[in-house]
């Protein structure tokens, strides 16, 4: 239905003020003369080497890199290569900026997935010229991305944007050695609320659901997705089981707190839903998959003690 198509208003990102432009340079004195060109625009951060450049991408993710191709150490291409790797940075675009003005360097720049080659010494108007356009280019992409990632019924992430994320944010967990803590929660009786108050009220019901996690949620990092029909999860990185269970029980309370009569529930008069949390704290062992399945195991479990609370686990520890 075109009415379920989220607006852009709605979207969870949208086109920054100001960009974020990443400078990687050996010769400070070649970062000085960029940033002057782009510092009353763009919110320029700046690299001497490779490593650094890998990093503030990790932690700032630039909407652009303009990259230098000769560095001591690891040269631009193999910075734009393990950039162009990792799920978490594929998506920025490069633009190498360099001296060597030949055909075969140039190629090999685009092959290792550059979007576009500046001739060193820069003239500001062409760097500026081509830097917007592939900033233009680059919201596009992001727009695009969120589309397709966004439920359009009630406007949070989709299932396929949740699946990659908790694979990523798994990942991530298990190099830096940081907790990660997932929830997933389940209206409750939500047949019987369809049943007596019809398909649209359901639907509505989804929606302020939904907005209710979101808001609730404490960090920037914190994501919730629409999981199925009335299930959404939630992943919470650099998040302790302790802090995730209680989160859960003030999700669940601010969703009873919504006050949306549900005559037909045994759960409560009101609008519930269970939740399962699980965490990961720790170890080597697990998968992504082995925490989504204990979440869902705890989801059960609220649900066959009473529903309208929230039950959860540590991976790798057994209850007795
Ligand atoms: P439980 O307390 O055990 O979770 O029972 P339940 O009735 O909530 O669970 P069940 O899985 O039996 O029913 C889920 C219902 O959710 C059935 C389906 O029609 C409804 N549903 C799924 N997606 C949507 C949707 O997009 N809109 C509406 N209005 N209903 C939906
Ligand atoms: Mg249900
Ligand atoms: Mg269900």
């Amino acid at each position: 239905m075109l009415d379920n198509v989220p607006s852009i208003a709605n979207l969870p990102v949208s086109p920054p003020s100001r960009p974020k432009l990443l400078v990687v340079d050996d010769q400070p004195i070649n970062i000085q003369i960029l940033y002057q060109v782009f510092s009353a625009t763009c919110q320029v951060f700046m690299a001497t080497g490779g490593e650094q450049a890998l990093q503030v991408c990790q932690d700032k993710q630039p909407d652009l890199i303009l990259l230098d191709v000769v560095m001591p150490e690891m040269d631009g291409y193999e910075v734009c290569r393990r950039l162009k790797a990792d799920a978490a940075t594929a998506h920025i675009p490069v633009i190498f900026v360099t001296a060597h003005n030949d055909p075969v360097q140039e190629t090999l720049g685009l092959d290792v997935g550059a979007v576009d080659f500046i001739a060193k010494p820069v003239n500001p108007k062409v760097v500026q010229a081509r830097v917007k356009t592939q900033l233009t280019l680059k919201f596009q992409a992001d727009l695009l991305r969120q589309l397709v990632y966004l439920d359009g019924l009630t406007g949070v992430y989709n299932r396929r944007f949740f699946d990659q994320q908790l694979s990523n944010e798994w990942a991530r967990s298990v190099r830096t050695g940081t907790p990660l803590s997932m929830i997933l929660l389940d209206v409750d009786f939500f047949k019987r609320f369809n049943d007596f108050y019809g398909h649209q009220a359901g639907d509505d019901c989804l929606r302020q659901v939904a907005a209710t996690l979101k808001s609730n949620l404490r960090r920037p990092a914190d994501l919730v997705a629409r999981y199925g029909g009335e299930e959404f999860a939630c992943i919470l990185p650099e998040t302790g089981f302790d802090d995730a269970l209680e989160l859960a029980n003030h999700l669940g309370k601010h969703i009873q707190a919504l006050h949306m009569d549900h005559a037909r529930s045994d759960a409560a008069t009101v609008v519930s839903v269970s939740l399962g949390v699980a965490a990961r704290e720790g170890g080597t062992g697990g998968s992504a998959g082995e925490l989504l399945g204990l979440a869902d195991t705890q989801l059960y479990r609220a649900k066959s003690t009473g529903r309208a609370r929230a039950c959860g686990e540590r991976l790798g520890e057994r209850l007795g």
